[in-house]
């Protein structure tokens, strides 16, 4: 999902605009930035993290936030397993909820 900003919080530095590596957002001077790309927004968090004044807000894809990917976080450690259990039932009772 794209990067949502907040537009009362907002100074309008263009630091979002100049650091996305995937070139999601636009930027002109004195305007706030819009995300015209946010399709190929891979949920790096980088924006997030580097707004000066917490004006991006990123809303992860379900999958993102419950069963986290191994490609991401690699295979789950010892004692890991049973939350990953929960997790994944707790997963599918939504998905089957919708
Ligand atoms: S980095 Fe934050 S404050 Fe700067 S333009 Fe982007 S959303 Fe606005
Ligand atoms: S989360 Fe990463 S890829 Fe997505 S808009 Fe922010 S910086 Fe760009």
């Amino acid at each position: 999902m794209p990067p949502i900003i907040d537009e009362e919080v907002c100074t309008k530095c263009g630091d979002c605009y100049t650091m996305c590596p995937q070139d999601c957002f636009d930027f002109k001077e004195d305007e706030f930035p819009t995300v015209p790309y946010g399709r190929e927004c891979w949920h790096c968090g980088a924006c997030v993290i580097d707004c000066p004044v917490d004006a991006i807000h990123l809303e992860l894809p379900l999958p993102m936030h419950i069963v986290p990917s191994p490609a991401l976080y690699g295979p789950p450690k010892e004692g890991e397993q049973e939350d990953l259990r929960k997790a994944a039932a707790f997963s599918r009772s939504i998905i089957q909820e919708e």
